[in-house]
């Protein structure tokens, strides 16, 4: 039977609820597809850095890297300062496993109200550069408590980062609508993003059948607001894509459904899916957080697998549960995390049976 090792680090807070019930869902899930997961738990996060003193253990990575992937919940906690747990766990990993792309698709789903007024259907994806740009590592804070403090950081572009995430985009929208938009800010005064869209012209060069619209960051986002059904492939770097995919997920009705792939393409390393919120400290332990956000990111990561088939029918019952209504409190309904999967459950089975 085709087997697949996934490493899971449920982490903290709602990510301790939700990545059981993606298991639970997806192993239903493998049992009608002819596939098995082979889960390993991961017991790293705030707690474990409040027993150890570490995030991880000293050989985490090392022992993720036999994975064919990973599947990672959320990290932080409040009174841990968020540089420490993200910086000890999440950044390593993104990192170490060069998943230099962020995978950010969203759409609209039919039955959630999403604050725009009267919009159409969207169905776009944020790529995001994922190891460079504004998050580089280079800078500091001098001179504390003095009158001349200053922070600094030093953003970082490479042409092999820029071209390999502009390459990834323009492959992604060859399949799909044939339209990248780069988000960019090359007014003169930001040095790196003439850079980045010298670089993401020179790769548009080799896809004729793709057409690169660049944008101002700032108009893009407002265009998103006004009309996000006009994008369909946005290509962003670390900083902005990180800010845009925010903003698309919450056009979509809630951050709790929004999924993301941290991939590395050349398929060397794991790759790592984790839905885009957080551990959500307020309603950690009630039993209430949406499990879709990352179930959803289960589906990219059964897509990255090659279970493409399993992946649309995972997506396809997502549309189903949350279309019939049965939503948590976070979309407007009542159901808890558990009842949501048990519906995702039904619906994948009664699939089976038409
Ligand atoms: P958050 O995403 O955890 O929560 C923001 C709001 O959205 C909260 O009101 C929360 O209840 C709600 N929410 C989030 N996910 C939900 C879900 N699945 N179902 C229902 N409601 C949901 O963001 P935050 O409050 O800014 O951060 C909390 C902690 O999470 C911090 O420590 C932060 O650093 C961390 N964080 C981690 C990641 C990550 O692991 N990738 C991402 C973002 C934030
Ligand atoms: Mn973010």
């Amino acid at each position: 039977m085709r087997t697949y090792r996934i490493a899971a680090v449920p982490g903290d807070g709602i990510g301790q609820e939700t990545v059981p019930a993606a298991v639970r869902v997806l192993d239903a899930l493998a049992g009608l597809h002819g596939f098995r997961l082979e889960w390993t738990m991961h017991p790293w996060g705030c707690a474990y850095l409040a027993r150890t003193g570490t995030m991880m253990p000293a050989d985490g990575l090392e022992s993720l890297a036999g994975a064919d992937a990973i599947l990672l919940g959320a990290v932080g906690a409040p009174g841990v300062p968020d540089h420490e747990s993200l910086w000890g766990l999440l950044i390593p990993i993104r990192r170490h496993f060069d998943q230099f792309v962020s995978l950010r698709p969203v759409r609209s789903l039919a039955g959630v109200e999403g604050p725009l007024r009267d919009g159409r259907p969207f169905d776009l994806v944020v790529v995001r550069e994922n190891t460079e740009g504004e998050y580089s590592e280079i800078g500091g804070r001098l001179y504390r408590g003095r009158p001349q403090e200053m922070a600094v950081q030093e953003a970082v572009f490479t042409r092999l980062g820029v071209e390999r995430v502009a390459r990834y985009a323009f492959e992604l929208a060859a399949k799909r609508s044939g339209r990248v938009a780069s988000a960019t800010k090359s007014n003169g005064i930001v040095h790196t993003m003439p850079f980045w869209d010298e670089i993401l012209s020179e790769v548009a060069a080799d896809y004729p059948d793709v057409e690169l619209t660049p944008y101002h960051v700032d108009a893009l986002a407002a265009h998103l607001v006004l009309d996000p059904a006009r994008f369909d492939v946005i290509v962003a770097s670390n900083l902005f894509g990180d800010i845009l995919s925010d903003l698309t997920a919450a056009l979509a009705g809630s951050i709790g459904i929004a999924p993301c792939g941290n991939i590395d393409p050349s398929r060397q390393h794991p790759s790592m899916f984790e839905p885009i919120h957080g551990s959500a400290p307020d309603i950690a332990g009630t039993g209430t957080a949406n499990p879709i956000g990352q179930i959803w990111s289960s589906s990219l990561m059964l897509d990255h697998l090659g279970e493409r088939e399993a992946a649309a029918r995972l997506t396809a019952a997502i549309g189903e549960v949350v279309r019939s209504g049965s939503l948590t409190p976070d979309l407007g309904g009542s159901l808890s995390t558990a009842q949501v999967c048990d519906a995702l459950i039904s619906a994948l089975t009664k699939d089976t049976a038409l």
